[in-house]
């Protein structure tokens, strides 16, 4: 039975139980239950699921096997872990992490000015904050202000010219300082699509000439007692250990040599994210290298390793993991809304009862004489008919009806050819068919808002049925969503073979899960054909089996329209003055027509018409 990789991407997070997709956590719910529920209160069209002890899991996990790490080798100096804001600054994420960091000292990482205020109101008290990314003075400042407030915080600068802007705020400013961290440029780069942040050509960091020369000037000005940590970043989900081992590597080695410069204070190295996640659901396709226990080994052994060489304390670890926190803690769940191909059933045909063309008596006879051994076979000679009957179709003689009946009887031979040949699911043949004779499933969300990285990057993220499990999936698939761009669609391939249920949506509801996209998928979403962040739960897990809380609906329409700087008040008044001055229906009709106006426009925008 297909079980969509689940051994693979779901990290012991998900299961499939009776045929159902179920959390694999106390009382081990079912998604489709959960999802049951909320669409019974009247919650329809997509819907994102947040799993806090999914985000607990994680975190537990990293501090675990980092402690074991430690212990292992006797490693000296402390394990710190920040939660880098742009991964997702959603509040149903932050302010859950926030609270289940607290008793590990889980600290945040800022990259701007926004971020850096919500680090300054939610982040735990004395657990670090952490600032990257190019810096204003205005930033700086707010930097300052918060060590003021009394905040654990380290700003990493990325250029000399931060630095020359800390000193001059240095020097207008209260008492208290932040400490200060510098980006090292390590020749190091990362591998995979995110992996560019690293390397003597990246974005960020100071290079040789400029580490000395900022010395110079940290001592000149009295600040070099608060240069307190070094930082890198290769990148995003970093699939292959050898570069971070290598990258950390040429930073410790830097490390010593600032301190043989007189950085006494300098005490912590910073690895930055990059920590993967599997995203495949296919065995030996795209998979990432390592796993957090082997990571944690290889960061403790390399630096005890360096420090010992070097003579200097083993450094204080610090990492900004986001994505290997966040990604797992979202679900999409999405109704499938059409199945394309639905037209195309036996009782549409409609056959004459004399003259049916040649062709169509022969596709009839295919459709009906077809079994595993000419299936094949079959499958192609009707595709040939069908090219002919469309030719036969051009030159005016058959009509449409002729030409109706050929593409239902295309689609029956086709659908007919798979489950006689599914057992030998991945032949060549078959996987040709496939590809020509995909379904299309229409699915209520948008790729732009909720799998940006998939339009973008083409970022594949784990697909499932969330029922239905315990029957074999026989149709290739692939997935429309609602908005009106050709872009939208996540098509069948060969590489990435979906499989879903041959399903009569008209009698029974078919719901898919995208899974693993709390890790940028929300921010970097797109309002594409104004379809906003879909209505959110946050789902707690508790001994009687789940609890349904903090549910935000997506966005109504006229909420949207405000966003985009629309005058909606304008926009009701015209809109109120153009029914009143219509003349194709009366005063009642106009009231009934206002009314319904209203609901639409309080309403968010995704469809409803999802048939049961
Ligand atoms: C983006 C970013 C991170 C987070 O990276 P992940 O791959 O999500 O772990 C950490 N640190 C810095 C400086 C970043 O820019």
């Amino acid at each position: 039975m297909n079980n969509y990789g689940i051994d693979i991407w779901a990290n012991d997070s998900f299961i499939i139980k009776n045929g159902k997709v179920c959390v694999d956590y106390g009382k081990k719910p079912a998604i489709l239950d959960i999802v049951k529920e909320l669409r019974n209160d009247g919650y329809k069209g997509p819907l994102l699921l947040r799993f806090p002890h999914l985000i607990q899991k994680q975190i537990e996990k990293i501090y675990g096997n980092f402690a074991k790490a430690k212990k292992e080798c006797s490693y000296k100096g402390s394990f710190n872990a920040v939660y880098p804001l742009k991964v997702n600054q959603y509040p149903g994420f932050v302010k859950q992490l926030v609270k289940l960091g607290k008793d590990y000292n889980y600290g945040l990482e800022a990259g701007s000015k926004a971020e850096l205020l919500i680090a300054m109101a939610y982040n735990n008290e004395n657990a670090p904050i952490t600032v990257n990314g190019f810096k204003d003075k205005e930033l700086i400042n707010i930097g300052f202000i918060a060590r003021e407030m009394g905040h654990n915080i380290t700003l990493t600068i990325e250029g000399l010219n931060e630095l020359e802007a800390i000193i001059d705020i240095a020097k207008q400013r209260f008492k208290p300082k932040p400490n200060i961290g510098i980006r090292v440029r390590l020749h190091s780069i990362g591998s995979g699509i995110w992996a560019k942040s690293g390397g003597i050509n990246s974005k960020f960091g100071l290079t040789s000439t400029e580490l000395i020369e900022a010395i110079e000037l940290l001592k000149e000005n009295k600040l070099l007692d608060y240069f307190t940590m070094i930082h890198f970043h290769i990148g995003s989900q970093i699939s292959e250990i050898q570069p971070i081992k290598k990258a950390l590597n040429e930073a410790a080695n830097i490390y010593t040599e600032l301190k043989k410069m007189g950085a006494n204070n300098l005490k912590a190295i910073n690895l930055g994210g990059g920590l993967a996640v599997e995203y495949s659901q296919f065995k030996n396709k795209n998979r990432r290298n390592y796993n957090l226990n082997e990571y944690a080994n290889d960061v403790v052994f390399i630096l005890k390793n360096i420090a010992e060489q070097k003579k200097v304390l083993e450094p204080d670890i610090f990492i900004e993991s986001g994505r290997f926190v966040a990604a797992n803690h979202a679900v999409l769940v999405a109704p499938v809304l059409e199945l394309f191909s639905q037209e195309y059933a036996e009782d549409k045909l409609s056959l004459k009862d004399k003259n049916n063309p040649k062709l169509i008596d022969e596709m009839y006879d295919l459709y009906k004489s077809i079994k595993p051994s000419n299936a094949l076979e079959y499958l192609h000679d009707s595709m040939d008919y069908m090219e002919n009957i469309l030719t036969l179709f051009d030159l005016g003689y058959v009509d449409l009806q002729d030409r109706s009946n050929a593409e239902i009887l295309l689609h029956l031979v086709a659908k007919k050819a798979i489950v006689l040949l599914g057992d030998k699911q991945y032949s060549a043949d078959l996987s040709a068919i496939q590809d020509e004779v995909q379904e299309r499933y229409l699915v209520n969300f948008s790729v732009f808002q909720s799998m940006p990285d998939f339009w973008g990057l083409s970022q594949n993220f784990p697909i499932v049925p969330i029922h239905k499990l315990n029957e074999e999936p026989t149709r290739s698939a692939s997935i429309w969503d609602i908005t009106c761009d050709s872009d939208g669609e996540i098509s069948y391939s060969k590489n990435n073979p979906l499989f879903l249920h041959d399903v009569d949506i008209e009698k029974e509801e078919y719901f898919l899960g995208f899974f693993l996209l709390g890790a940028y998928q929300e921010v970097l979403s797109m309002k594409h054909n104004l379809f906003t962040h879909p209505t959110e739960a946050t789902i707690k897990i508790n001994d009687k089996g789940y609890e349904i809380k903090n549910i935000i609906e997506a966005q109504s329409i006229l909420d949207v329209l405000d966003d985009l700087d629309y005058d909606i008040h304008g926009i009701k008044d015209i809109l109120n003055e153009r029914i009143s001055n219509s003349k194709l229906v009366n005063e009642n009709q106009k009231k009934q027509i206002l009314g319904e106006l209203y609901l639409f426009l309080n309403d968010n925008a995704y469809l409803k018409n999802t048939g049961v």
